[in-house]
Order: structure tokens, then C-alpha cells, then sequence
């Protein structure tokens, strides 16, 4: 049934659920002593010791997370899987077993659902995460996807949104901006083919951003530098929707308000060059771009010396007082109330 010789596709309908169980499943390998008992039975086992136990789901709905027409399944189950174990280092804490479910149109072809499969399995291996379970459903139109991870730390390592302090130093990694940035040339590219299917587009100088868009990690190296230097950060979040909207969301928690310093965020350079192009503000595409998937956190100030100059860590502001509210300094001084529904350019 699974013969495919003349490589045309295989209808989902061919297999049955638990045949397509099977086989999307078998190629996933069991790297976790935590994850005691994964697949094949009415439910998981699973062991983290004495640590807490750390949960997080998240949902993807085609035409409204993702556009298939430019985001290749692969790079979707990569993604997905990237996003949802964010959450779990954004506590400072190890994401280790995954379930996903899916929800499949007969639009799929069993070769479409493997290449979806085929991201999720690399970003487990990447990670050293575990499938352990998942559910496999039918639905009437497009794709949906619902993953949901299980991390561990120990419990005094867990570091949540409500531990700021004024004076903290606010720190974010990598750079902003780009995932945002390389979104508006995919959508540039998709409004173009439509107009002129025969176009090849020549989208290599935009690699990197393409790249925070349809590739995008997440920051495990940042965990592991933290528990190396001995930083426990005071407060933590990742940035999926932008940096304005979760500094918003560290000073409700925390109860403090924060000064960011346009000049301190970090940009790449080729965000700064394509936003000029598309007469966008990189500053806005980092405030209220999201999808950057970098770490957001707060420190003691006795802990700068460890990672100041530091490749990819950026301080960019610091805790104030919570009636100062949260506020951008721009290059020429001026101060910029921040907004989640988003900033409005200065200019
Ligand atoms: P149930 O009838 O109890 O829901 P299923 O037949 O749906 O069981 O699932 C059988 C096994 O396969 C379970 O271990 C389940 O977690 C796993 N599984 C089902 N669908 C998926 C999927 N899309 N990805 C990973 N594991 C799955
Ligand atoms: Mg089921």
C-alpha cells in the first residue's frame, strides 16, 4: 500500500489512522531516561525525579498561524515544535517530551504529511526532545497542529515572569526584527507569483531573514550560558510577539515599569538594509514584529560583569519604578510610551 514507484502521491485515505500512526511515528527515537514509556499505548509514562513538572501547549490553525503557500511543511513541523519549546526555556527550564496532534484534510498527501513529520523529527533530534504521544484526527479544510511540551527544572532554577526588581538590567538575545522583516518579503514574493507565476524570485540577499521566518531556533544555548555563568535570571519571557508586548508583560508581573534604549536593541544588519527597502522602522519591526523567538530576561546588576560584552547578549535597558511605566528612549532622547497594539513611529 505504502509502494510509491511511479512517485506519484498517496492519498491519506489509503492507510487508515493507525497505519499512518505507525508510519509517521517510526522514525522518532527515544533520547530522554525521563520519558519512561512513549508511543503505543493509551497513554505516556513519564519520570522527572524530584523536579517539577513544566507544561505548555500551543495551537496552529492553517490560514491563520501559518501560509502554506510559502512555508514548506518542513520547515512548518521545525517551527512548530521550535515555537512550543521556547515557552519551556523562556522558565529556564529543559523541554524533554512532546505529543503532537494533527488534523489533516484530504487536500494531504501521505508524502505531504512525512515532510511535516520529517521537521518535527529534526527539531527533536536538534533539541533532544521525545515524541511520546499525539492524536491523529480528519478535518474538513486545511491544517491544524497542536503540540504540547513537557519540560523540567529544578525548582529553585525555574525563573517566571514576576521576579523584576528596579534596577535590574534588562537583557534580550540575538536580534530582533528579522522574523518580521523576512514575513514581509514572503508575502512581497507570494503578491508578485501572483501576478507572474513564471517569475523566479532571487531572494538570497534576504537569507537571513527568510531564514528567522521559516527557520527560526530556539535559544538552548542561552539556557546552558546562563546556568554556566551562575545567573539566575529575575524574570524571563520569550519573544514571540514582539519586544514592546513582553516588556509590557515583565512590568505587569513584576511591578515595575522599564526604560529601553532604541539604541541598545539589536539589529542585524541586513534587517536595518531590507527595512529601508520596504520603508519600514527596524526599531518597529523589533518592538511589534514577534516571531524573533530570542529570550527576554532581567538580572541582578552584580551579575553585569558576566555577561557584559558578551557575543549575543544585549543589555538594552533597565527596571524602574512601576508609576514611570515602560518607556523608549529614542537616539535623540526622546521618551516613547511603549504599547502592545503597537508603537507608532516617531518619525
Ligand atoms: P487513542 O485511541 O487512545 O486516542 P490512538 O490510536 O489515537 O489512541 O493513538 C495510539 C498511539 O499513537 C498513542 O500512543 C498516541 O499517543 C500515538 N499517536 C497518535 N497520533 C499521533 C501523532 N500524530 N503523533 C504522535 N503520536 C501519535
Ligand atoms: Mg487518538
Amino acid at each position: 500500500m505504502l509502494e510509491n514507484k511511479n512517485h506519484s502521491k498517496t492519498p491519506i485515505k489509503n492507510l487508515g489512522e493507525f497505519a499512518l500512526i505507525d508510519h509517521i511515528t517510526k522514525g522518532f527515537t527515544i533520547e530522554n531516561e525521563s520519558s519512561r514509556y512513549g508511543i503505543g499505548d493509551d497513554a505516556a509514562v513519564l519520570d522527572h525525579g524530584k523536579d517539577p513538572t513544566l507544561i505548555s501547549t500551543d495551537l496552529l490553525i492553517e490560514g491563520i498561524h501559518f501560509d502554506l503557500s510559502y512555508m514548506p511543511l518542513k520547515h512548518l513541523g521545525y517551527k512548530a515544535v521550535v515555537v512550543n519549546i521556547s515557552d519551556i526555556y523562556a522558565m529556564n527550564s529543559i523541554p524533554k517530551q512532546i505529543t503532537v496532534s494533527v488534523a489533516i484534510s484530504n487536500r494531504f498527501t501521505l508524502e505531504a504529511i512525512e515532510e511535516l513529520y520529517k521537521g518535527i523529527n529534526l527539531a527533536c533530534k536538534n533539541y533532544k526532545i521525545d515524541l511520546v504521544g499525539g492524536d491523529t484526527s480528519s478535518s474538513v479544510t486545511g491544517l491544524i497542529i497542536s503540540i504540547s511540551v513537557l519540560g523540567s527544572a529544578p525548582k529553585k532554577k525555574i525563573v517566571k515572569r514576576n521576579g523584576a526588581k528596579e534596577n535590574d538590567l534588562l537583557v534580550v538575545s540575538g536580534d530582533l526584527g528579522g522574523a518580521y522583516t523576512g514575513l514581509q518579503i514572503l508575502e512581497r514574493e507570494k503578491a508578485v507569483f501572483k501576478v507572474n507565476p513564471n517569475t523566479q524570485p532571487d531572494l538570497s540577499k534576504y537569507t537571513y531573514c527568510i531564514e528567522r521566518q521559516l527557520k527560526p531556533e530556539a535559544r538552548k544555548d542561552v539556557i546552558e550560558l546562563l546556568d554556566e555563568l551562575e545567573i539566575i535570571p529575575t524574570s524571563m519571557i520569550d519573544i514571540s510577539d514582539g519586544l514592546s508586548s513582553e516588556i509590557l508583560h515583565l512590568s505587569k508581573a513584576s511591578e515595575v515599569g522599564f526604560h529601553l534604549f532604541e539604541e541598545k536593541i539589536p539589529i542585524d544588519p541586513e534587517v536595518s538594509m531590507t527595512s529601508e527597502e520596504f520603508k519600514l522602522n527596524s526599531t518597529t519591526s523589533a518592538l511589534n514584529g514577534g516571531e524573533d523567538y530570542e529570550l527576554l530576561f532581567t538580572i541582578n546588576q552584580k551579575d553585569f560583569e558576566k555577561i557584559k560584552n558578551h557575543p549575543f547578549l544585549s543589555v538594552i535597558g533597565h527596571a524602574s519604578d512601576l508609576k514611570g511605566g515602560c518607556k523608549l528612549i529614542t537616539g535623540l532622547g526622546h521618551q516613547i510610551e511603549l504599547s502592545a497594539q503597537g508603537w507608532q513611529s516617531f518619525t
